[in-house]
C-alpha cells in the first residue's frame, strides 16, 4: 500500500490497550448498559439512603460479581482484566460509594477467602457472594491502628478444649459493615510472635458479640455504608480460620495488592468521567463572548489533566499485566496506586476550577466527586504509607 503524503492526527481512534480483548469491550458495553440504565438514575437518592442490598442481588444475577472468579463457584472465570472492565464501567454510576462498596465485595472479601480458604469456606461464602446473596466486608482498621496494621490489637484466643476461638476487640471505617453477612477480619493470636503471630478469621456477623456501633458520617462516599465494629467475647469454630494460623499478616499484605490496583483503576476512570463532564461543560459556557474551553488558559487545563489520566492509565494497565502474568509487583501497585490517586484529586480539584461557581454547587455533581476521590489518598494505605513501600523497595 502507498504511504499518503499526508499523515494526519488520529484524535478519533478508540485507544484500545493490548491487554483488553473483542471479549472485555462486549463486556464493558453490557456493564455500561446496567450501569446507566439501573444504577446511575439512583446516585441522588443513594447519596441520601446509601445504595440497597438489592444492587448486590442485581449484580449476582447479572454475572457481575464474579467476572474473574473460578466457575467451580458460580464465576464467570475471566481474567484480571474483567475485573478492571467493571472498575471502570462502575464509574459511570456517579456513585463513588457504591463503586467503593462493590469493590469491597469483589476485590477485597473474596480473593482472601479463594486463595487460603478451604474448599468449605469458599462454598460457604464465596459461592452465594458471587449470587449477590451474601455481602462482604473486610476488617482490618482499629480506632488505635490504621496505617500500622501491626499495631492491631484484636485478640483470638484458642479454646482448644472448646475447639474455639474467642474474638475480643473493634474494627473502625469497615466499608459494609452494617449489612455484610460476613467479615474477613484480621486478629493477634500470638502478640510475642511479631509478623507471625497474626491470623485472619471469617466471622459471621449475626454471631453473638459482634456489636454494628455506629454508622459513620463522612467527608464523601455517602452511598456506602461505613461501621464502627466490635467484638465481645466473639466465639467462632477452628473451622472459621481463614489460611494459616500465625500468617494473618502475609495473607492480608497479599490482598491488599489487589485492592490496591483496583482502586487505582477505578480513580482513574473516575478521573475520566468528571475530565469528559467538565469537556462538554467547557464547550458550552461561554464567558467574554467565547466558549470557556476555548481560552488557552482553559485548553491547557485539559491538556495537563489528559497527560496525569493517561500516565496514570498506562501505569495501572502495565501494572495489572505483570500482575495478571504472575509477577508480584509491590513496588509498582504502590506507584499505580498513589499516583492514581493522587491524579483523580487534582483533576476532580481542576475540574470544580473550570465550572466556576457550578463546580461548587451540589446539583452539578463535580464537588462530589472530589470529596468521593479525597478518600483515595487515604483508604487501602495513604500516599504516605505509598511513598515509603516505593522508597524502601530500594533498600532504604
Ligand atoms: C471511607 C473509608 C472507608 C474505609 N474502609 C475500610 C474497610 O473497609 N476496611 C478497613 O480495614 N479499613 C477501611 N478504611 C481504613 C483506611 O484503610 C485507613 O483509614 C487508612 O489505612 C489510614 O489509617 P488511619 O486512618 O488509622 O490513619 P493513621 O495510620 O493514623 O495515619 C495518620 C497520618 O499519619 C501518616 N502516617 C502513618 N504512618 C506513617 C509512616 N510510617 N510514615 C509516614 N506517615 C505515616 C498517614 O499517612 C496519615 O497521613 C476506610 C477508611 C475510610 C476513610
Amino acid at each position: 500500500m502507498a504511504t499518503p503524503d499526508v499523515i494526519k492526527p488520529d484524535h478519533g481512534s478508540a485507544r484500545r490497550h493490548f491487554i483488553f480483548t473483542d471479549e472485555h469491550e462486549q463486556l464493558r458495553e453490557s456493564i455500561h448498559r446496567f450501569v446507566v440504565a439501573e444504577l446511575q438514575p439512583h446516585a441522588e437518592e443513594w447519596e441520601e439512603t446509601t445504595f440497597p442490598d438489592s444492587v448486590f442481588a442485581r449484580m449476582g444475577e447479572l454475572g457481575f460479581l464474579g467476572l474473574d472468579k473460578p466457575v467451580e463457584y458460580g464465576g464467570q472465570g475471566g481474567d484480571y482484566y474483567c475485573s478492571l472492565v467493571l472498575a471502570e464501567e462502575l464509574a459511570h454510576a456517579h456513585c463513588g460509594g457504591l463503586v467503593m462498596g462493590v469493590a469491597v465485595h469483589t476485590d477485597m472479601g473474596m480473593p482472601p477467602i479463594l486463595a487460603f480458604g478451604t474448599e468449605e469456606q469458599k462454598q460457604q461464602w464465596v459461592a452465594p457472594a458471587i449470587r449477590g446473596e451474601k455481602i462482604l466486608c473486610l476488617g482490618i482498621t482499629e480506632p488505635d491502628a490504621g496505617s500500622d496494621v501491626a499495631g492491631i490489637k484484636t485478640r483470638a484466643v484458642h479454646d482448644p478444649a472448646a475447639g474455639e476461638y474467642v474474638i475480643n476487640g473493634s474494627k473502625t471505617y469497615i466499608t459494609n459493615g452494617h449489612r455484610a453477612d460476613v467479615i474477613v477480619l484480621v486478629t493477634k493470636t500470638d502478640p510475642d510472635a511479631g509478623y507471625d503471630g497474626f491470623t485472619l478469621f471469617l466471622v459471621p456477623m449475626d454471631a453473638p458479640g459482634v456489636v454494628r456501633e455506629k454508622r459513620l458520617r463522612k467527608l464523601g462516599m455517602h452511598a456506602s455504608d461505613t461501621a464502627l465494629l466490635a467484638f465481645q467475647d466473639v466465639r467462632v469454630p477452628e473451622s472459621a480460620v481463614l489460611g494459616q494460623v500465625g500468617k494473618g499478616f502475609y495473607h492480608i499484605m497479599w490482598e491488599l495488592q489487589g485492592e490496591r490496583l483496583i482502586g487505582a483503576a477505578g480513580a482513574v476512570a473516575g478521573a475520566q468521567r468528571v475530565f469528559d463532564r467538565t469537556l462538554e461543560y467547557a464547550l458550552e459556557r461561554r464567558a467574554f463572548g467565547r466558549k470557556i474551553g476555548h481560552f488557552q488558559v482553559i485548553r491547557h487545563k485539559f491538556a495537563e489533566m489528559a497527560t496525569k489520566i493517561e500516565t496514570a492509565r498506562q501505569l495501572v494497565y502495565t501494572t495489572a499485566w505483570r500482575f495478571a502474568n504472575g509477577e508480584y509487583p509491590v513496588r509498582e501497585i504502590s506507584m499505580a496506586k498513589l499516583h492514581a490517586s493522587r491524579i483523580a484529586v487534582e483533576v476532580a480539584d481542576e475540574c470544580i476550577q473550570i465550572h466556576g461557581g457550578a463546580g461548587y454547587m451540589q446539583e452539578y455533581g463535580i464537588e462530589r466527586v472530589w470529596r468521593d476521590m479525597r478518600l483515595n489518598r487515604i483508604g487501602a494505605g495513604t500516599d504516605e504509607i505509598m511513598l515509603d513501600l516505593i522508597g524502601r523497595s530500594y533498600g532504604l
